[in-house]
């Protein structure tokens, strides 16, 4: 029985770390729960899978030592910025982590991989693109590879015009056209700052400098990402959207065990291709040269980012003005060195509250 635990277990993510923990009866043991404020499901899930430990970030106990150390692999699901905490302390206990907490890479990049390296965790990803890549280079993080090409789904809003862009509203963002994901992850895909972020994501964990990381509009979302050799030979994971592949990956790997329904190839008319609109989506730019300057330049872009997306959910400002705010807080916070967790928080404290003033919202 592999033992996992599951920080972040009442989100996306963690609900489907769980199905496939019910999926497959006698594999796995729920070792540890944590969630952030939904203490009736938090309690629910308890009650089904009996974990030793259970936390709830909202009453300020965190999760003990133990639960990670107990731990064959830590599942960090949990979202925001409060991620990068959990991401560090999994991987200072030094087993695998199934890292799907975005921000633990985008913003504390270095230091993860840095602490990984010293504490001689396995950083497996959970995102369907990385893991995708992950599989193309034989289910490891140090194969050579020439480029990385990550697909995106181009979102509900591809095709609309500048003017179109400035009237949507936070339902028709969240109506995304291929995957289930929590709120702000799906904003981020129609504004195409999560696949900026994904971008960030590989250059931390395949060691790929920006010149070999492109993205590209696959609308089918069949194609999980590409990987592109020295020879001209080009590797590609394909299946269904169904994150449950990845999560399962990212608990058994390198074994594969049944998950999802294979790939109908002949129902499956045709892949579509297409160029990233950059040019309409300026959160996708702001992303890139955030993650090219480094250090809390990240950190910053993706606590404007927070505000500003909780903000238009609300329906407190416009698409467009997303971007806006990031570019504000970006340019008006200098960017430091990211040596520790506490500089970060710092560089985040600030970004959000120059952000809270960019929207309007104090
Ligand atoms: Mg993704």
């Amino acid at each position: 029985m592999k033992k996992i635990a599951i920080i972040g277990c009442t989100g996306s993510i963690g609900r489907q770390t769980l199905e496939v923990v019910r999926a497959n009866p006698g594999r796995f043991e729920v070792v540890a729960l944590a969630a952030g404020r939904n203490r009736a499901a938090l309690s629910a899930l308890a009650e089904e899978f009996h974990p030793k430990y259970t936390a709830l970030a909202q009453d300020g106990a965190p999760m003990p030592e133990e639960a990670y150390a107990e731990s064959d692999v830590v599942v960090v699901a949990a979202s925001g910025f409060a991620g990068l905490c959990y991401a560090l302390e999994a991987v200072r206990a030094g087993g695998r982590v199934a890292l799907a907490n975005k921000e633990s890479l985008v913003c504390g990049g270095e230091l993860v991989l840095a602490e990984a390296e010293r504490c001689g965790a396995e950083l497996i990803p959970v995102d369907s693109e990385h893991s995708a890549i992950f599989q193309a280079l034989g289910m490891r993080r140090d194969a050579p590879f020439s480029k990385l090409i990550l697909t995106a789904s181009g979102g509900p809003f591809l095709h609309h015009t500048k003017k179109e862009l400035a009237r949507v509203t936070a339902a028709e963002a969240l109506r995304h056209p291929t995957w289930k994901m929590g709120p702000k992850v799906t904003v981020d895909s129609a504004t195409l700052l999560n696949k900026g972020y994904e971008l960030i994501e590989a250059h931390h964990l395949y060691g790929a400098p920006y010149e070999k990381l492109s993205a590209i509009v696959h609308p089918e979302s069949v194609v999980h990402s590409i990987v592109c050799f020295e020879d001209g030979a080009a590797l590609a994971q394909l299946g269904y959207p169904d994150m449950r592949v990845p999560i399962q990956l990212a608990l058994t790997c390198p074994e594969r065990l049944p998950c999802a329904p294979q790939l109908n190839f002949e129902k499956l008319a045709a892949l579509h291709f297409e160029r990233l609109p950059e040019e309409k989506f300026p959160c996708f730019g702001l992303a890139l040269a955030a993650g090219k300057a480094g250090g809390t330049a990240p950190t910053v872009l993706n606590a404007a980012a927070e505000v500003a997306v909780g903000a238009f959910l609300e329906g407190g400002i416009t698409f467009p003005r997303i971007a806006e705010t990031i570019e504000g807080a970006l340019s008006k916070i200098p960017r430091e060195e990211a040596e520790s967790y506490e500089a970060l928080a710092a560089a985040d404290r600030r970004a959000r509250d120059c952000a809270r003033r960019l929207v309007g919202v104090e």
